[in-house]
């Protein structure tokens, strides 16, 4: 079974309030907020409250959650003001592992979206 909470984990520590952030959505299973260091126009990250350290720790028993997670990520981005597809769009990104270049190991995807060039990517 995940940990539910890790209290030295700087995400867990925006779930419960304890640093702030620019809210995009909550619900009792996911935060949404704008990301510190945008590299797009429009650039938030959606994490699962659940502490999973990144993808690499995902189980069958997560599947509906990323399931909701990604149904989710088009309705923000919309309402974050991306153009719609196919003109506009959006990109998600989701580093695992060093490799990955994640640097936060709380699962977390990034929604970028908004007119080009970007800062990165
Ligand atoms: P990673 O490289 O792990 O995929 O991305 C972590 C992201 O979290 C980075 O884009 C970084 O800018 C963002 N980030 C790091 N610390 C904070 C913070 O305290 N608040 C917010 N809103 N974003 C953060
Ligand atoms: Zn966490």
């Amino acid at each position: 079974m995940s940990q539910q909470f890790d209290p030295n984990c700087l995400f867990c520590k925006i779930v419960s309030g304890a640093i702030p952030s620019k809210k995009v959505f909550e619900d009792e299973e996911f935060l949404a907020f704008h990301d510190i260091n945008p590299w797009a126009p429009i650039h938030f990250l959606i994490i699962p409250k659940l502490h999973l350290p990144s993808m690499a720790q995902l189980e069958a028993e997560h599947a509906q959650m990323m399931g909701r997670l990604m149904v989710l990520a088009p309705k923000l981005a919309l309402e974050q003001g991306a153009s719609p597809y196919p003109q506009g769009g959006f990109r998600v990104v989701c580093n695992t592992g060093s490799h990955g270049g994640q640097e936060v190991h709380h699962l977390h995807m990034h929604v970028l979206a908004g007119p080009k060039p970007w800062v990165r990517g």
